[in-house]
C-alpha cells in the first residue's frame, strides 16, 4: 500500500506530529530537526519521542523523515559556514539516535563559484566527519534543481559525492519530482527513462525516498518553485505515473507542496486513489 505523507511543523513535539499525521490520512511525515534556517535545536524528551514511536504502531505510521534546515552549506566557501553545517549536522544524527528507522534529509550545498567539482570534493569531506559506523540512521543527499551553483544538480554529481565518502552504505537519495524536472529530467514524457538513468548512474538501491511536489515551471527551469499536486508542469497524470511504478511504489513518499494541512489531506487521499 501507497505509504504517503507530507512535510509537518515540529513545534508541539513528535507525538503531535503523529497525532496529526494519522488525522490527515498520512502514513509517514517529514518534519525539520530544527528551525529551517538553522540555529539551536529544541531539547527533544526522550518520553516524547517514546509516545510518538508507540502511537506509529497504533497508527500504522512508519518511516519518518528528518530534513537538515536547508540553509546550511556543506560546501560553502566560509570556513565558518562549513563548520556549521558539519557542526549541526552531527548534533542532528546524534539526536535521530532516539528514532530507529529515521533517515536524515539534507540539501548537498551551493558551491558558491568554486566549481561543482570543489563543491563535492567539500560536501564529501563533511560527510567523512559526520557519519559514523556505530550511526543506525541513513542519511539522504536529495536530488537539487540546480538552482545556482547548487551541487546535485544531477545524478552524476550526486553519484561523485556518494564515491568520494568512505561510509557510503550509510547513504541514501531522496529524490524530488519537482527538483529533477526542474532538473532538466522528464519525468512526464520518459519517467522510465529517467529511471534507468538513475539506475546507472547511481544505483536503484541507493533510491530512499521520493519528495513529491509538482513544479510551477517548465522542465530544465532551474526554479525550486513547489506547485500542488496537478496543479503545476508536471500534472496529475505523470504523479500517478510515478505512484504506481514498480520502481519507486515501495518507497515513502513525502508531499513538500505549499499546502496547509487541510491541502494536504486532500492531496493524500487523491494519491492514495490513484494507487492501484
Ligand atoms: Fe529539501
Ligand atoms: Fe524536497
Ligand atoms: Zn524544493
Amino acid at each position: 500500500m501507497l505509504r504517503i505523507g507530507c512535510h509537518l511543523s515540529s513545534s508541539k513535539g513528535f507525538l503531535a506530529m503523529a497525532r496529526t499525521a494519522e488525522e490527515i490520512g498520512a502514513t509517514t511525515f517529514q518534519f525539520f530537526t530544527r528551525n529551517p534556517r538553522g540555529g539551536t535545536a529544541k531539547t527533544w524528551e526522550p518520553e516524547d519521542v517514546k509516545a510518538m514511536l508507540e502511537y506509529f504502531q497504533q497508527a500504522g505510521i512508519a518511516k519518518p523523515l528528518a530534513h537538515a534546515p536547508y540553509t546550511l552549506n556543506a560546501c560553502a566557501k566560509d570556513e565558518n559556514v562549513r563548520n556549521f553545517a558539519l557542526e549541526t549536522m552531527t548534533d542532528d544524527l546524534k539526536r535521530l539516535e532516539m528514532i530507529p528507522g529515521v533517515m536524515y534529509n539534507f540539501h548537498p550545498g551551493s558551491h558558491v563559484g568554486q566549481g561543482s567539482e570543489e563543491g563535492i570534493r567539500l560536501i564529501a569531506d563533511t560527510l567523512n566527519h559526520v557519519l559514523r559506523e556505530d550511526m543506525q540512521t541513513t542519511v539522504l543527499l536529495e536530488t537539487m534543481a540546480g538552482k545556482g551553483s547548487e551541487v546535485g544538480r544531477d545524478f552524476e554529481e550526486l553519484r561523485s559525492i556518494i564515491d568520494r565518502v568512505e561510509l557510503s552504505h550509510k547513504l541514501g537519495i531522496c529524490l524530488d519530482t519537482c527538483h529533477v524536472w526542474d532538473g532538466g529530467y522528464d519525468i512526464v514524457e520518459n519517467l522510465d527513462g529517467v529511471i534507468r538513468e538513475f539506475d546507472s548512474v547511481v544505483g536503484l538501491a541507493r533510491l530512499k525516498a521520493i519528495h513529491l511536489n509538482d513544479s510551477m515551471n517548465p522542465r530544465n527551469s532551474h526554479k525550486d518553485r513547489h506547485e500542488k499536486i496537478g496543479k503545476g508542469n508536471i500534472g496529475l497524470e505523470a504523479f500517478r505515473r510515478i505512484v504506481n511504478h514498480p520502481a519507486l511504489r515501495e518507497l515513502p513518499f513525502y508531499l513538500e507542496t505549499p499546502n496547509e494541512l487541510e491541502g494536504y489531506q486532500e492531496e493524500i487521499a487523491l494519491l492514495k486513489r490513484m494507487a492501484e
